[in-house]
């Protein structure tokens, strides 16, 4: 039993208004309110469900985080701990769901059945394999339910059998002083069952240890931070409880020459100053190949040049983003003595049209002068 998509439970669309949730949650609720299906568990569940989805999906912020990374968005135990695994303990928030459905009624005390952990994965990716979308496989370390006694904890051929401590009550009369107060049972802890003959394989845990291999489907466009929820992939529950969810958290390794913000990407291209100053035309990279990029003459170093639609389509749609080039001119080394003579030959006839072709040099030299006439040097 995954847990349900929250829109899915209400029957909404995913950018359903705030009327629209009330109304499919008023349907719901009168329809699976326990009042009207006494006895019947399923309604219960239902209006449970139902009551957690309306109750996420009305608060902003929670609809919000929720929309986000699922369902791992919304509970206080899914932080965002740095790479590997954690699991997030769910039984005090499952506790009290199950504890209703399972427990009470005839008396039998609380039950311990429980939901299994979430997992996390941290999936490293190269930038294109983000950005084009992949295939991978995964191997998790989790704990799944044991084959040898199905999950019960109890040796084959034998079952659990009701505790003789509370006498499968769950709770147990202490006397304190003068007063008589009920505890949980310390020797089935609430389930009013014990195990007298424990499985040697899980050691009457009813889960084992192992590592499953998972493929995971990785849309295009993810970006580091996103997550991908594996539903009912996390960790076996307890006593048949549903399991956890597993989480992939991707990770965009560095790349040589991109650089990603979003859907856009940066890329730094050298150019000789010839180039920069009569103009040409430039071979630059892409994700999908090379691009001529052509340079107007005195194009100054550090100016950005945008090819549109050469970034990253975003994982959650709309259009593409730009890939910006930032040409550097570069100064050229190792020269030759005709090479030196030439840009001798060049310094000259710069400095002798003055300013006119150094625009920026001009206004530097004249902040120069003002700043040393108004110290009074
Ligand atoms: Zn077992
Ligand atoms: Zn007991």
């Amino acid at each position: 039993m995954a847990k349900r998509d929250y829109y899915e439970v209400l029957g909404v669309e995913r950018g359903a208004s705030e009327a629209e949730l009330k109304k499919a949650y008023r349907r719901l609720a009168m329809k699976y309110h326990p009042d009207r299906n006494p006895d019947d568990k399923e309604a219960e569940e239902k209006f449970k469900e139902a009551n957690e989805a309306y109750e996420v999906l009305t608060d902003a912020n929670k609809r919000a985080a929720y929309d986000q990374y699922g369902h791992a968005g919304v509970d206080p135990n899914m932080g965002a701990g740095a790479g590997g695994f954690g699991g997030g303990n769910f039984s005090d928030i499952f506790g009290d769901v199950f504890g209703d459905i399972f427990g009470g009624g005839g008396g039998r005390g609380r039950s311990s059945v429980q939901r299994g952990s979430d997992l996390r994965y941290t999936l490293e990716l190269d930038l294109e394999e983000a950005v084009r979308g992949t295939s991978v496989t995964i191997r998790v370390p989790t704990l799944v339910g044991c084959n040898t006694c199905d999950g019960s904890g109890a040796k084959k051929g034998t079952s659990p059998v009701t505790c003789t401590t509370c006498g499968g009550h769950g709770q147990v009369r202490m006397q304190q002083g003068f007063f008589s107060v009920q505890q949980t049972c310390p020797r089935c802890h609430g389930t009013g069952q014990m195990i007298s003959d424990p499985c040697r394989d899980c050691h009457g845990q009813g889960r084992v240890e192992e590592h499953k291999t998972l493929s995971v489907k990785v849309p295009a466009g993810v970006d580091t931070g996103d997550r991908i929820r594996l539903g009912g992939e996390g960790e076996a529950g307890v006593n048949g409880g549903p399991s956890g969810d597993l989480y992939v958290v991707v990770s965009v390794r560095e790349h040589k020459i991109f650089q990603r913000d979003g859907k856009n990407l940066y890329c730094e291209v050298p150019i000789s100053f010839a180039d920069a100053a009569l103009g040409g035309e430039l071979e630059v990279p892409t994700l999908d190949g090379r691009v001529k990029l052509k340079i107007p003459d005195g194009t100054q170093t550090g100016k950005l040049f945008r090819l549109r639609g050469k970034g990253v389509v975003p994982v959650r749609g709309g259009s593409a983003g730009d890939l910006l080039c930032r040409v550097v001119v570069e100064t050229p080394v190792n020269l030759t003595k005709r090479q030196r003579e030439l840009l001798d030959e060049l310094r000259d006839t710069l400095q002798a049209e003055g300013s006119n072709q150094s625009p920026r040099a001009k206004s530097w030299f004249e902040g120069v002068k003002n700043f040393f006439e108004d110290m009074k040097f």
